[in-house]
């Protein structure tokens, strides 16, 4: 038996990782959802695992190789024990304390709301079981990717311990299962790790919200615009205009303010940067946290410019559109006339989408490039080549796409109905100024000032690197 382990040890696990030096014990409590989906993670990396269960006879189906004992007997087995039970259920833990006394207790658990308890989980749980050592871990993981192997997204490991020994064997033990791991300090920092399946997308919270809010106030004032004025001045309802025509004028506003709103951080920075004379003051809060949602603000414009390009490519096959070609054409049957052929119309028209699909084109890179799995792929450089200069360019292709849409109706008073402008003129105004700031930054005697504080220098120091004087806090 023993010379058979030992051969068993060379090979590689079936998720291609170096299984343990020898076939470990791992003791797994709890034979739930998150229990299984552990110890057949476990032992496809090579380790030998034991249940501790209530009911070990009768515990439904469990990994082929497993064992299922008691508690107090599959704990005794094992150095490290995992906890999948509910913290409800953690009492019975006190009574293992002789057993327990020495090993090393993963704590998975996650609670229903953030405060439900006065103590984290883990820390009631080092409580219950003084003589162990604790560590939170694995609790971001779902028993759904545990079991169907790990992805970009969900592959790290977020451990805290107060033990160093304790954490790096979980660390190991991680490692050999194919995930990442981070090491997030004390056991006081448990409550922390614990909230975190609780966030619901928090990174993405402000993105969406304005791009809710930009919808719904570009949505009104065109359906201001469009439906209401004709139908105030001439009596008529276009209300079926709504669903596409309205859609896709607000699609591609949206779009533009989002893609700018990415760009317009980096470019207050710049100037920020420059009235200080130095990199080394910490931006303002809100500064910082417009800086860290860029790449969510980025991803939701493409989804709006994906919207854009889908919506307009349905317009010849519309009902409207149909109508007044055919109508056009018995018109000028029964009038006898053609119509001339237009050729700044038609440098206009390819124009404006030539430059729409290049743009989005280039959207669409950026939004791959900045995929993690992508990006981790990419030089530094490489990334702030495509992410600043080509998504730059973007901006620039987008804007002057909108432009072209504008062409001479920015002279026209019949544009400005009820004194409004037209939407794609109220959206030109932001990324326009973004687009001027931007060069003056990249004008040679500006961009050589802003270089020189970016590579240390600061104003009112005798020209020595900055980091002489103190630490840097931004790059
Ligand atoms: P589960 O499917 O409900 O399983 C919990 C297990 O705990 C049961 O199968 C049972 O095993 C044991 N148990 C139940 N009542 C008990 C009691 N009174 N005393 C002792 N043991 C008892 O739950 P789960 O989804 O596996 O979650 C287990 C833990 O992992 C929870 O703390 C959860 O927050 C955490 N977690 C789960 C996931 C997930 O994706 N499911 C992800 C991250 C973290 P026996 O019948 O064998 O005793």
């Amino acid at each position: 038996m023993h010379m058979e382990e030992k051969t068993e040890c060379v090979s590689l696990s079936p998720l291609g990782h170096p299984t343990p030096s020898e076939r470990e014990l791992v003791c797994i409590f709890g034979t739930g959802d998150l229990g299984r989906s552990l110890g057949q993670r476990l032992l496809q990396a090579g380790y030998r695992v034991v249940f501790g269960s209530r009911r070990p006879h009768n515990c439904g189906p469990l990994p082929q190789g497993a064992q299922v004992k008691g508690h107090a007997a599959a704990a005794q087995s094992a150095q490290l024990v995992f906890i999948a039970v509910h913290r409800e259920h953690y009492d019975f833990l006190e009574s293992l304390g002789p057993q327990l006394k020495g090993k090393v207790l993963v704590d998975v658990s996650n609670n229903q709301k953030k405060d439900l308890y006065p103590e984290a989980n883990a820390e009631y749980l080092q409580r219950l079981v003084p003589g162990a050592s604790v560590v939170k871990g694995f609790n971001t993981l779902s028993a759904w990717s545990l079991q169907n192997g790990s992805t970009d997204a969900n592959r790290q490991v977020l451990v805290c311990g107060d033990s160093a020994e304790a954490k790096q064997g979980v660390v190991e033990l991680a490692t050999r299962l194919g995930l990442s791991s981070l090491d997030r300090g004390c056991l006081s920092s448990a409550r922390e790790l614990e909230d975190i399946p609780l966030q619901l997308f928090p990174q993405w919270r402000l993105p969406l919200r304005l791009a809710i809010s930009l919808t719904a106030s570009f949505f009104f004032y065109l359906l201001t615009r469009d439906v209401i004025y004709t139908y105030a001045t001439q009596g008529k309802d276009v209300s079926f205009r709504i669903m596409v025509s309205l859609a896709n004028k607000v699609f591609p506003i949206v779009s533009l303010i989002m893609l700018t709103l990415c760009y317009l951080p980096g470019v207050l920075a710049g100037f920020l940067q420059l009235y200080r004379g130095t990199k080394y003051r910490q931006f303002p809060d809100w500064l910082d946290h417009w800086m860290l949602c860029r790449k969510q603000l980025g991803l939701l414009a493409l989804c709006f410019a994906f919207l854009h390009a889908i919506y307009t490519l349905i317009i010849p096959i519309r009902y409207y559109v149909r109508f007044w070609i055919g109508a056009n054409i018995v018109t000028q049957l029964k009038e006898n006339r053609t119509s001339e052929f237009d050729n700044t119309v038609a440098w206009r028209s390819d124009s404006y989408y030539s430059l729409g699909i290049l743009g989005l084109g280039l959207f669409v890179l950026l939004g791959i490039t900045s995929l993690p799995s992508v990006s981790n792929a990419l030089s530094w450089r490489e990334f702030s080549f495509i992410q600043s200069k080509l998504g730059h360019l973007t901006l620039l292709l987008c804007t002057a796409h909108t432009y072209l849409y504008g062409w001479d109706r920015f002279l026209r008073s019949s544009s400005y109905r009820w004194w409004t402008p037209p939407g794609y003129m109220l959206c030109l105004v932001l990324p326009t100024m973004v687009l001027l700031l931007k060069l003056l930054l990249i004008s040679p005697c500006v961009d050589r000032s802003l270089s020189r504080i970016r590579q240390g220098w600061e104003r009112g120091q005798s020209g020595g690197p900055a980091g002489a004087v103190g630490k840097p806090l931004l790059l």
